[in-house]
């Protein structure tokens, strides 16, 4: 999947669950933009990706100890970055939201051919049933699904404010 997708997807899933775990307003501003990033983290293993080409040493390092879509799309990684943030980051809207976004940029890797490595170091790909290319004609009309369901969760969210 793109990086456009991605932050869609981001957004799709920070939103939701602010919106039914009815996350106080200031938070959930904080826990959508959080699980922007956590959508985009993954793909630091990718050097052309838009966070690979923000930190392009690190990349370059991921990508050569474990190649695409392995350490940095496991469960593993999501745990380690769970610990991470638990630790380092007293607050709870930005942990979620950089988790939510993680697990939003799994799955919708999972819908591509290739799979992810969610067990990485275990060799085991995983994808969903029903598959697509990325760029594909499919993935637009995925994106426009998530950007639908975005303004529609963002104008739930809003009405629960008022
Ligand atoms: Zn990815």
């Amino acid at each position: 999947m793109t990086g456009k997708t991605h932050i869609l997807g981001g957004i799709a899933a920070g939103l939701a669950y602010a919106h039914f775990e009815h996350v106080p307003d200031s938070d959930a501003i904080i826990l959508v933009g959080a699980s922007v990033v956590g959508a985009l983290l993954p793909d630091i293993c990718h050097g052309g990706s838009i966070i690979g080409r923000k930190f392009h040493i690190l990349s370059k390092i991921i990508n050569t100890l474990f190649g695409h879509r392995t350490f940095t799309h496991s469960l593993l990684f999501l745990v380690l970055m769970a610990m991470i943030m638990n630790t380092y980051v007293s607050n709870e809207a930005i942990t979620s939201g950089i988790l939510i976004g993680m697990a939003s940029h799994y799955l919708l890797d999972m819908s591509t051919k290739n799979g992810i490595k969610l067990f990485f170091p275990l060799d085991i790909t995983v994808r969903l049933p029903i598959t697509t290319k990325t760029g594909s004609q499919v993935e637009h009309v995925v994106a426009i699904v998530l950007t639908v369901l975005s303004v529609y969760l963002g104008f739930e969210t809003i009405r629960d404010l008022l």
